[in-house]
């Protein structure tokens, strides 16, 4: 069987190879353990891992002792969520967010609401962007903690940080947001944005997986953390483990790579996403999902009107790797929780595809794909019985 091109870039991405490369030594010859301090095969490794927390630590400007590694992404939302209302219960018991978060903030504010905490979860505009007049309203005395991500993992929508940021802070509330599709992608500047914790992943910027951190803020305000994980005190007491030092290594070279080639990139990515659209939107009944500009450059994402979801992906598949708006969790067959928040019927969110263009796409192979997806949902506009 022959590999379809693939166009799932928010979902993962493949570890490029310049970062492959200045892993591998770290598997083999420099495998001591980050925590010996008593020879040079700890301290090889410590410096390792204290290049990668510089290089991350600038890439959001922050410090480099404010970055504490996770197993990725999932993993620094948890610690941040639970760890902040765990430091912070005696403060207040309300935390807001927004209902087109990944599961990984969303489910770990359900499972506090087990707890007794209560959780506000805002719509959004049409757009996908947070509507500042309602988030305003949301905030309470005892709100002890926002989390509105970066960037969109389904429909790339960006949101506004440093409103966001201004907002929490003026009322001494601490912010936290998911930039595990924004990190390398968009710049991020967390003094500017006034975020006090954001979880990162390397695995979504041409890193490895099960490599990730959370930026814990530690002046103006110092942000308390309950730690999620116990053990030998790793992180400064927030998150016990041995450190894995090559994907950490990876982690930095892939941040590195990604930010010396951000614009250039995003110009690239950009213009095949408007290749890709322009394709599809001689099309009748094709609407874009999102904001049109206050998006990441490589998504792309689209409802289609008369055909069936299913049918759709299971037409394009022999052509693309994409996702649907009912494939992000494969297990149940619920349209997109993204999708519905911004009011879309439900055959309009199982009807779409999210085209996630990416780092090793090339022109040739858009295009191809553009001309196959209109002659895929032509040819379902016509045969099928219409739904
Ligand atoms: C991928 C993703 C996650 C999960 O990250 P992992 O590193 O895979 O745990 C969380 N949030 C967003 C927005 C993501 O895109």
């Amino acid at each position: 069987m022959e590999r379809s091109i693939y166009l799932d870039s928010h979902s993962t991405t493949p570890v490029d190879e310049r970062v492959l490369a200045a892993m591998i030594p770290y598997f083999t010859e420099h495998f001591g353990n980050p925590s010996s301090i008593n020879h040079l095969y700890g301290w090889e490794a410590e410096a390792a891992v204290k290049q990668t927390r510089e290089i991350l630590a600038e890439a959001i400007n922050a410090a480099p002792e404010e970055i504490v590694f996770t197993s990725g992404a999932t993993e620094a939302n948890n610690l941040a969520i639970k760890g902040v209302a765990e430091a912070y219960f005696e403060k207040g018991q309300h935390i807001i967010t927004v209902a087109t978060e990944h599961s990984a903030v969303l489910d770990p504010c359900n499972y506090l609401k087990t707890l007794g905490f209560d959780i506000s979860i805002l719509p959004v505009k049409k757009d996908g962007i947070i509507d500042l007049n309602e988030f305003k309203k949301a905030f309470r005395p005892d709100t002890i903690l926002v989390s509105v991500m970066a960037a969109n993992n389904e429909i790339g929508v960006l949101q506004p940080l440093a409103e966001i940021g201004e907002m929490c802070r003026e009322r001494g509330v601490l912010f936290h947001s998911d930039a595990a599709q924004a990190i390398g992608k968009i710049p991020l500047d967390v003094q500017a944005m006034k975020v006090d914790l954001m979880s990162l992943t390397a695995h979504k910027v041409y890193g490895p997986k099960g490599i990730g951190a959370l930026y814990v803020r530690r002046r103006n305000p110092r942000v308390k953390l309950a730690p999620q994980q116990h053990g030998g005190g790793h992180e400064r007491g927030m998150r016990s483990g041995t450190l894995y030092t090559p994907q950490i290594v990876g982690f930095g070279k892939a941040v590195e790579l990604g930010l010396q080639y951000l614009e250039t990139e995003n110009q690239r990515l950009m213009e095949l996403r408007e290749t890709l659209w322009e394709k599809l939107s001689q099309l009748q009944g094709i609407h874009l999902n999102g904001h049109p500009t206050q998006r990441l450059a490589g998504n792309l994402n689209i409802s289609v009107e008369d055909v069936d979801g299913a049918a759709l992906l299971l037409g394009l598949q022999s052509v693309m790797a994409v996702s649907s708006g009912s494939a992000c969790s494969s297990v149940t067959t619920a349209p997109s929780h993204v999708l519905t928040a911004l009011g879309h019927s439900e055959q309009l969110a199982y009807a779409s595809i999210r085209f996630g263009i990416g780092r090793f796409n090339t022109v040739e192979e858009i295009e191809k794909v553009g001309k196959y997806a209109v002659s895929v949902i032509q040819s379902l506009r016509k045969t099928a019985i219409r739904i």
